[in-house]
Formats: structure tokens, sequence, C-alpha cells
């Protein structure tokens, strides 16, 4: 024993605060498959056609001073998204991925005692930073796998700090329609934060969809989080943004650490934000696939939830021609896609659009799948 009253060692060790240890791990979309070399990883909604050259190169010329300091004030990217997005660059910060912004905003907002609402395909990574923080969890059902705004106001308490949505959210690929947004905003007491999580905004062409900008722009409770994980193809490197009223961003400001983006992914994402081209023939790609993709899963007798996003969300019936025995029936033809479980739905199969190739070799397999026999064997 020592002054304290504890014991000097062989005691349990440090405690982690509460909820921390009812954390379940986050599971990764796979990447391998035993015994095969170059698997069609439809798993975890990576770009195919790959980030822009023109941030490749902006990449290896930061190669040349990394013994620099990046730019804390991050000032070259949120010149470039404010001009491409038409945003208040004063309103702009940008994170090691949006995760990164996410955890931040649950660690300034919620705590021991506080409750969380979530939406039911929220970020996977929102329930396990309000579980770190000592926050109460309240999982809010999607019926029919869309996002309730009615259902989000309901659940309400008054130890209510933080609702996140992701719109569109995933694995569904759906959106919560503009109007919609607004109702569950005009609904919430002011003094609650309303988390927008559109990582896939850039996929979206429907014209009743808001990322949350339009929101964040008038309302002081509002976040919006951006990724450049997705459409732009720069997953490797850890970079995303929010936008939000000059309280929030000033929140954000002091909690973050100063060079929470590097300097190689500073460099990288501005380029590919500046390179609108490359966007949109990415965009063109992944809606041209979407609508074809689905049409053919759709005349396997597969039901699709219409996706706006870059993945889809498919439906499996029960008995031989499960969602189990389709993805096994996948990999073994070298193609990975994402079951949906950790209390998700079984009976659905996420798959990624990929490339030309990666596509058909997705759909002739579920072709032969739906009309065999349902055996585990190509
Ligand atoms: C991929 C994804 C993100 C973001 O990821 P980062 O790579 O951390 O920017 C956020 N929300 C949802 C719903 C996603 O699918």
């Amino acid at each position: 024993m020592n002054a304290t009253g504890r014991a000097r060692a062989g005691g349990p060790g440090p405690r982690p605060r509460a909820g921390v240890l009812s954390i379940g791990p986050y599971k990764q979309g796979a990447s391998i498959i035993d015994g095969v070399d170059n698997p069609i990883k439809v798993s975890s909604n990576e770009s195919p056609l790959g980030p822009s050259s023109r941030a490749i190169q902006a990449y290896l010329a930061a190669a040349e001073s990394l013994c620099r300091y990046p730019d804390g004030t991050q000032a070259a990217l949120r010149e470039a998204i404010a001009g491409v997005h038409r945003l208040d660059v004063a309103r702009i910060v940008c994170g090691n991925g949006s995760d990164e912004l996410l955890s931040l905003l649950t660690r300034a907002y919620a705590g021991p005692g506080d409750d969380v609402v979530l939406s039911e395909h929220s970020f996977g990574m929102c329930r396990i930073h309000a579980q770190a923080q000592g926050a109460r969890v309240i999982t809010v059902p999607e019926p029919d796998f869309r996002i309730s705004a009615t259902g989000l106001l309901e659940s309400l308490t008054p130890a209510t700090r933080m609702v996140i949505v992701a719109t569109p959210n995933n694995p569904p690929g759906t959106y919560l329609p503009a109007a919609e947004l607004q109702r569950l905003h005009a609904g919430l007491p002011d003094d609650i934060l309303l988390v927008v999580d559109s990582a896939y905004a850039e996929f979206v062409t429907a014209a009743d969809y808001d990322p949350g900008a339009a929101l964040a722009e008038r309302a002081n409770n509002v976040v919006m989080t951006r990724t450049f994980s997705k459409l732009y193809g720069l997953a490797a490197l850890r970079i995303g943004w929010a936008y939000a009223s000059h309280s929030i961003i000033d929140v954000l400001q002091r909690i973050r650490t100063p060079f929470n983006a590097s300097a190689p992914a500073l460099a990288a994402a501005t380029a590919a934000m500046l390179d609108r081209e490359h966007a949109m023939r990415v965009r063109e790609h992944n809606s041209r696939w979407l609508e074809t993709m689905t049409r053919e899963l759709t005349g396997f007798d597969l039901e699709v939830i219409p996706s706006v996003t870059n993945f889809l969300f498919v439906r499996f019936p029960s008995g031989r021609h499960s969602a189990e025995a389709a993805f096994n029936f996948l990999r073994m033809r070298g193609i990975i896609p994402r079951p949906v479980g950790a209390g998700g739905p079984r009976t659905h199969l996420r798959i990624t659009i990929g490339l030309p190739e990666e596509n058909r070799a997705v759909l002739n397999a579920l072709g032969s799948f739906m009309s065999s026999d349902g055996a585990p064997t190509p």
C-alpha cells in the first residue's frame, strides 16, 4: 500500500473510464481471400477509378518537404473547398478523415449522463465514440431502411445532446429528403447538436437532397461532415472536413490537435477538390453502373433498394439463395462483398460499384448463383 491506500503492484492495473470496455471492435471490410491472387474487393465503398492524377502528383511533391510540419490553418484546402462548394471558408475545418471530426464532436458535446441519438444505419464509429465518452446511445430504427425524422424526434430525452444521421445512410444507401431534414431540425431544441454525416453526398443526383450544407449555413446547431475517402478516392490519406456555425467550428478548432491533417493529405485533397473533371468522371461512371446493376440484379429476382451512393444493398431470399450462400458463392469466384452483420440484417449484402469488368464479374456470378440450385460451388 502507498499513501493513497491503493495497491502498488499486482492489482488489476489502470482502469479505463466507464463505457470503454463495452465497445466492440470496428470490423473493416475484408480485402483478402485465401488462395485468390487479385480478388475483386467490393466491400469498402472505395473508388474504383482511384484519385485524380493531380492528387497523386501533389502527394508525391509533398514528399520533398516531409521534415516540415503541415499548415495548421489548413488554408489551401479550406479555400479550395469553399470555392467549389460556395461556402464560408471560415466555417470549414479539416480532419483525419470525417471519422476524426465525428469523434471530436462527440468528445466536445457528449459525456457521462448524456444521450446520443443515432439513426439505425449511422456510421459504425459514431456508436463507439459515444460509448468511449460514457454517453448512452439511443438507436432509432429505420423502417424500410429509411431514416425516420419522426422516429428520431420521438426518441429525444431531456439528456439528449446530439442527434446523428448519415444521409445517404450506410448500408441501405437511401437519403433523407431536404424537407424531412428540415423538419427534423425544426423539431430539435436549439441546444441539441444535429450531425449530418454526408460521406456519400458527392454521388447523389436527387434534386431534393441537402447534404446539410443549406441547414448548417443558417442554423447554429448543425454540422455537416464530408470525406475525401469515397468519391475522391483518397481513403488511405484520411482526410475529411466539416461545415458548421462559427461557434461549432470554434469548438472543433479548440479541441483538435494543430496538425490533425497531414501535409501530404492536405496537398492531395486540395488538388483532388480542384480537379472537377475527374470528380465528374467518377460521378458519371457511378451513376451509369448504379443504374445498370440495379436493373440487372432486379432481373435476377433480387430486391435492390434504390441507392443514391456508390454501393448497392441487395436483399436475398431465405433458403437456398440466402445472403450467406451468395456471400460464399461470390468469394469462391474471388469477389468480396460486405456481409451486413453485427446486429444488422443478415438478409442483405452490400456491394460497391467497381470497374466495368468487376461489375460484370459480380453480375455474372450473381446471375449464375440465382439460376443455380444454390450449392456453394460456382
Ligand atoms: C466511409 C464513411 C465515412 C467516412 O469516412 P472517413 O474515411 O473517416 O472520412 C463516414 N460515414 C459513413 C456513413 C461512411 O460510410
